[in-house]
């Protein structure tokens, strides 16, 4: 597969092409109706993370990937960027397809005036631009080194504790806060390195529950290669004071997940930011059963795919001066529960000269093989069980410290 794409034109079509467009999320729901606006007729998505059961989306069936190699190799095909980021691992899969696009100008250029138009209003802009930002350096070769996003993380600390907390919150049982210098001096480190952030994720635990945060939030507001800051919170804490200050400015974005009961200040904290004009999505949640740490047993190639498939395998995350390449990685190292992987991480709090730390900053982004917190974890993909949400646990769960061979 040739790792540049072409932007899409409706010249790219002509009656009778078979159209599939690549994933069933925002981006491709939005490309969907953006086709079908042009009155160009979209034959199926194809979804790696296809929920069971789901066979219509919109109208339109919904294929499996194993389906792909039944499609004509000279269908016309838009993908999400970030579904090009899970193919790129898997290049076989979309290596039959010459005719790959992706939306970006089709996305721009739509008018979302009907509606069934997808995705809430004040979230489609953002959804496009950072698809957009995604897919710039795959349209062109720049060179760069661009990050989707960065999760910060402010706190080990929850105002919750959930037993299947994907970020493994309910595993910490004397949770502190981040080192505010040496989260800033990780940063700066990141920042010197690379060509941009699109988008930060400030979470926890919860972040509200460190009053500092405001510090850090107003940090990543201030670097001019980021186009959005998005805070994500439980609606159990309104900030006050600074911390509420920090959050009134155009690049921010609050994510509520309202738990129902469990979010208790879910209102007032509604209320308190619309007052002061700042954006703000309140969502119910979706879970699946990726929050336990302990060893699966799997054969090298289920291995290979549970990490290839994983819709957080390029979700880099900041936590105590290291940086890690997903989530689960991330915490559970922090907790250390796993065995001894130096290549699965990158200590921040090191000085490298900054070409050395774009070196392995893109070697860890852009990774192909399995971490080893993937023995480890159950995996986030399409085969992994959705479950209740937010079961509360009293006590912090006993911590399984795995030894040896990772
Ligand atoms: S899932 Fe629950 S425990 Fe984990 S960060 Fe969110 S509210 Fe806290
Ligand atoms: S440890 Fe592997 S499978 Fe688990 S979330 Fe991270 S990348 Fe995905």
């Amino acid at each position: 597969m040739s790792p540049y794409i072409k932007d899409f034109t409706p010249s790219d079509v002509t009656s009778g092409d078979s159209v599939v467009v690549f994933g069933t999320g925002d981006v491709a729901q939005l490309t969907h109706y953006a086709l079908r606006s042009l009155g160009i007729q979209v034959a199926c998505f194809v979804d790696p993370l296809l929920m069971d059961g789901v066979t219509e989306l919109r109208g339109t069936a919904v294929v499996a990937p194993r389906e792909l190699a039944r499609l004509d190799a000279e269908s016309t095909c838009l993908i999400d960027a970030w579904d090009h980021t899970r193919y790129a691992r898997q290049p076989a899969l979309l290596e039959r397809f010459p005719r790959l696009f992706f939306g970006v100008s089709l996305l721009r250029q739509a008018t979302f005036d009907r509606a069934d138009a997808p995705v809430p209003t004040e979230e489609r802009g953002r959804r496009i631009e950072h698809y957009a930002a995604q897919c710039a350096p795959l349209l062109t070769y720049t060179g760069q080194l661009r990050l989707r996003s960065l999760d910060v993380v402010v706190t080990e600390a929850c105002s919750m504790r959930c037993v299947d907390c994907s970020n493994l919150m309910q595993y910490y049982a004397h949770p502190r806060h981040s080192d505010l210098d040496e989260l800033h001096g990780a940063l700066e480190r990141v920042m010197a390195a690379v060509d941009g952030v699109d988008e930060f994720r400030v979470l926890g635990g919860e972040p509200f529950a460190n009053p500092r945060a405001g510090q850090v939030i107003r940090t990543l507001t201030g670097f001019e290669d980021s186009r959005r800051v998005v805070i994500y919170t439980n609606g159990t804490i309104v900030p006050r004071g600074d911390l509420m200050e920090s959050l009134v400015h155009p690049k921010i974005l609050v994510k509520i997940t309202d738990y129902g009961e469990h979010s208790r200040r879910h209102d007032e904290l509604c209320a308190e930011l619309t007052g002061r004009g700042v954006t703000w999505l309140s969502q119910k949640p979706v879970w699946t059963d990726s929050g336990r740490i302990g060893r699966i047993e799997r054969s090298p190639q289920e291995l290979r795919r549970t990490f290839t498939d994983c819709c957080v395998n390029d979700l880099l995350t900041l936590l105590n001066g290291r940086l890690y390449l997903c989530p689960f990685s991330a915490n559970a190292m922090n907790l250390g529960a796993l065995p001894a992987a130096p290549d699965d991480v990158i200590d921040l709090r090191t000085e490298w000269p900054s070409a050395e730390l774009r070196t392995r900053i893109d070697a860890l982004y852009n990774r192909r093989t399995p971490l080893t917190a993937c023995t480890y974890c159950r995996g986030r993909d399409h085969t992994t069980p959705t479950i209740l949400p937010a079961v509360q646990v009293r006590r912090p769960l006993p911590l399984t410290v795995v030894q040896g061979r990772g």
